[in-house]
């Protein structure tokens, strides 16, 4: 039986949800999440993706997971500290320290669940985080979850943070003080301005922590905004995701050995829950290889984003102050946003529309992420669609 409380409480949310056009129906891909896919039997090109470097789909990462799950099975068969620690989580995180250029790395297994582990294992009750105000929700669950009093600071404003950082440090009433940040912004990519945070932290002894879900394999040749701006020894949490551009599954912080051997014991995910699969694992390290390797996924998805954003300019769309691949096209107005993604969809491109409360009112955008694995043709034909619904519309 249903409990009625909990069928009231349904029925009422999410038919207010329906009033307001703001419940998500979710599209299910029939196949691959590639450069282009399959909705409703529908073919479209994919500009909504996080497959930055087109690595889910990548023959050396299927032969790396299919070989290891016929040497080691489909699953972990315990968390780690028990005896599902197998050499392929290891040879995960050595070559991620060395591809960080750390000491050490720990992984998870996702990069949600690794800022709920890494903040708490760290942060208290008695402790302060200074945390930008676009953050990911991921930190926000994480900062939260720590219990430490949470001081937001105004949108990359250094001077907000630096005024905020010198209250919470000489007030006296915080034992530790941290400072957390996305690496890039993933509604506007925008990139965080580490220098200026790292000389605040300096300035004010503050724990610094860059969650780079956005910024690896995509900034610093690959490694990341740390590694961008040169503060690999600047930074205490490195952070970062294996889904996104690494495109299979997990999340890791690298960072000094105390500091991982602290989170071994400490983090509660990953004494607590089953690590991930020999697969993911192992795909995973495949990924880091070919980074470590060449930079010529690297290269080709900023030479794919400079052309997605050169010809959407050229159409005289707002592209705003993204300095990444990530590429809003803001509209403005919360209607004509979400019809012009659905034309767009029409048209064969699969680009989602983030409106409001995602985004503030009035900046409704639909966000574009090009990919190393588009051909020129895949995104001429996007450009092409964009500008026949831009004068459709009265956009352009
Ligand atoms: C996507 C994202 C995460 C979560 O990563 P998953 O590996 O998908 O769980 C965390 N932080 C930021 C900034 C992200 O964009």
């Amino acid at each position: 039986m249903t409990s009625s409380v909990l069928q009231s409480f349904l029925n009422e949310n999410i038919s207010a949800l329906k009033e307001r056009g703001l419940y998500n129906e979710i599209d299910p891909v029939q196949g691959a999440n590639g450069p282009v896919i399959t909705i409703d039997g529908q073919k479209l090109i994919n500009l909504s993706s996080n497959n930055y470097l087109g690595l889910a789909t990548d023959e050396r990462l299927r032969e790396a997971a299919k070989e290891a799950v016929d040497s080691h099975g489909a699953g972990a068969g315990a968390v780690r500290t028990i005896n599902g620690t197998l050499d392929l989580h290891l040879t995960l995180e050595e070559k991620l320290a060395e591809f960080k250029d750390t000491e050490a790395v720990i992984s998870y297994q996702s990069g949600f669940n690794c800022n709920m582990a890494a903040i708490s294992a760290v942060m208290d009750k008695h402790d302060a985080i200074l945390s930008d105000e676009l953050n990911h929700a991921s930190i926000i669950d994480g900062c939260r979850l720590s219990k430490a009093k949470i001081i937001r600071f105004d949108h990359s404003d250094m001077e907000d943070l630096r005024t905020k950082a010198k209250e919470a440090v000489e007030s006296g009433q915080y034992n530790k003080v941290m400072v957390i940040t996305d690496g890039v912004f993933s509604m506007d990519g925008d990139i965080a301005k580490l220098p200026e945070m790292v000389d605040i932290a300096e300035a004010f002894d503050l724990i610094t922590y860059v969650d780079d879900a956005h910024g690896s394999g995509v900034l610093g040749k690959g490694a990341g905004t740390v590694k961008h701006f040169g503060l690999q020894d600047k930074v205490d949490f490195q952070m970062g995701t294996l889904s996104k551009a690494m495109g299979v599954i997990g999340g890791y912080v690298a960072g000094k050995t105390e500091l991982i051997d602290w989170l071994k014991v400490r983090s509660r995910p990953f004494l607590f829950s089953t690590a991930v699969s020999p697969a993911d694992a192992a795909a995973s390290t495949k990924a880091i290889e070919l980074l470590i390797q060449s930079t010529d996924l690297n290269e080709k998805l900023w030479k794919n984003s400079h052309y997605l954003k050169d010809g959407l300019k050229k159409l005289g769309f707002d592209i705003g102050v993204s300095e990444t691949p990530i590429t809003p096209c803001i509209i403005g107005d919360e209607k004509d946003t979400q019809k012009f993604s659905k034309r767009l969809y029409e048209e064969g491109v699969y680009a989602k529309a983030i409106v409001f409360p995602t985004v503030p009112r009035g900046k409704g955008r639909v966000r574009n992420m090009p990919t190393a694995a588009h051909t020129k043709e895949m995104l001429d034909d996007a450009l092409k669609a964009y500008e026949k619904i831009g004068k459709e519309l009265g956009l352009i």
